[in-house]
């Protein structure tokens, strides 16, 4: 409990969550690093070592990794489809944060180093269907995952499996499928699909309108992980034996229009789509087979979207029913 703990985007949705986690748990020295000045953190503790750095840069991550026993590593340049699709360089640069964080960890001898790789790892043609097959953690090759963002997870996923064959240095990856919840990005251009969908269904009600845009016909098929599974499946993967990517995802199926119909359920309304086909759309169905979590770490995600969705929705329409001044914009 008194070894140091570095958790790398510790400013971010799963990074602040997993610090407030972490603490819950007794853990009482905990080093959080995030690029972002402190007030735009989404959460922030003051029991914290917190540190701003920008940790593209080598010299950054020492400093961030010094003493450490354990790295979590959920820094990354990301957003959800709407941002990874019109900044694929961005996305790539985020190989240096891992890259040099992964020197860092192994030149400080961190003992066990976390990496949160995603499900935009597997191959797009594994995901041209609704009814797409569920993946296993073996469909990411042969390769083609999502053009930039997925690339630079690939890749640096092969990076921990790397250091640690060649350094010694234990590595664990996640690959996450779709997390949402309270305490994360629903405005601004790199929120993902329940927070937009909260974010669209409250505006509308607040201004009194009874249409909204959809992205795409609404027929594209996701699974979306609550925050609450995030976290236990991430620290369940990094106390494990358990050494090749995993899939940290929901199985439950959903379509974009289900998505909707369980947020309007939420607020008590019914709205007319209006849909988009020229928004950014990314593949056409995508769930996880969550067969080897089940066998590996003898759990899997079951939070139930409807559930999750009432917490997420609830949280996000207090921040932006707030009375001027105390709103926080969150870029
Ligand atoms: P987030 O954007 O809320 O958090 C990432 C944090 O990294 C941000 O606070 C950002 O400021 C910080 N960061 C970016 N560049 C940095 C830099 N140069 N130096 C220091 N900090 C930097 O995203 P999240 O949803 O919390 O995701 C955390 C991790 O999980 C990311 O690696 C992401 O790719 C991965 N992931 C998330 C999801 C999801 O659905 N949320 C799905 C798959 C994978």
């Amino acid at each position: 409990m008194d070894d140091l703990i570095v958790v790398a985007g510790a400013g971010g949705f799963i990074g602040g969550h997993l610090v407030a986690d972490l603490l819950r748990s007794g853990h009482g020295r905990i080093r959080g690093v995030d690029i972002k000045p402190f007030d735009e953190w989404f959460q922030r503790s003051p029991e914290i070592d917190s540190r701003r750095l920008d940790l593209r840069g080598r010299d950054a991550c020492l400093e961030a990794v010094a003493g450490a026993r354990q790295v979590y590593n959920l820094a990354s340049d990301m957003g959800g489809m709407g941002f990874i699709e019109t900044h694929k360089a961005e996305c790539m640069l985020s190989v240096l944060i891992n890259t040099h964080m992964l020197v860092a960890a192994r030149d400080a001898g961190v003992e066990r180093y976390f990496y949160s790789s995603s499900a935009c790892v597997y191959a797009a043609d594994k995901q041209t269907t609704t009814d797409v097959t569920p993946l296993r953690e073996e469909d990411a090759y042969p390769a083609m995952p999502e053009d930039g963002y997925g690339w630079e997870k690939l890749f640096s996923e092969r990076m921990c499996r790397h250091f640690r064959e060649d350094f010694g240095l234990e590595t664990r990856v996640s690959r996450y499928h779709n997390v949402y919840g309270p305490h994360g990005t629903f405005e601004g251009g790199r929120e993902k699909a329940p927070a937009a969908m909260c974010r669209k269904v409250i505006a509308a009600t607040l201004a009194g309108a009874d249409e909204i845009e959809i992205w795409g016909d609404g027929q594209q098929t996701r699974s979306f992980m609550y925050i609450d599974d995030c976290l236990y499946g991430t620290r369940a993967l990094m106390a494990s034996t358990v050494r090749e990517p995993l899939n940290i995802g929901s199985d439950e199926l959903v379509t974009i229009n289900e998505l909707l119909d369980i947020v309007e359920d939420i607020a008590g309304v019914t709205l007319r789509r209006r849909y988009n086909p020229n928004a950014p759309l990314g593949v056409r169905g995508r769930s996880s087979d969550n067969t080897r979590i089940r066998q590996t770490l003898g759990w899997a995600p079951s939070i139930r979207l409807r559930d999750g969705m009432e917490h997420t929705y609830r949280w996000i329409h207090q921040q932006m029913t707030m009375p001027a001044g105390q709103r926080r914009v969150y870029a």
